[in-house]
């Protein structure tokens, strides 16, 4: 499905034009930006892995 405002990002919940898909499921620039650079023992840095776990567990489900 494509829509005229961009994808919605699975991470912020906006809808961007300039992005990735992983898994099939959009994130967009800024997200994936901070994502990089997240460090593994920030908090914020869970919360990218359990959008990105829920993901995979809608496909196997
Ligand atoms: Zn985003």
């Amino acid at each position: 499905m494509h829509d005229q405002n961009g994808h919605r990002c699975i991470i912020c919940g906006q809808h961007k034009h300039e992005g990735i898909f992983i898994v099939s499921e959009f994130i967009c620039d800024a997200c994936e930006v901070e994502m990089v650079h997240t460090d593994a023992t920030d908090a914020k840095y869970h919360f990218f892995i359990d959008q990105l776990k829920q993901i995979w567990v809608q496909k196997n489900a």
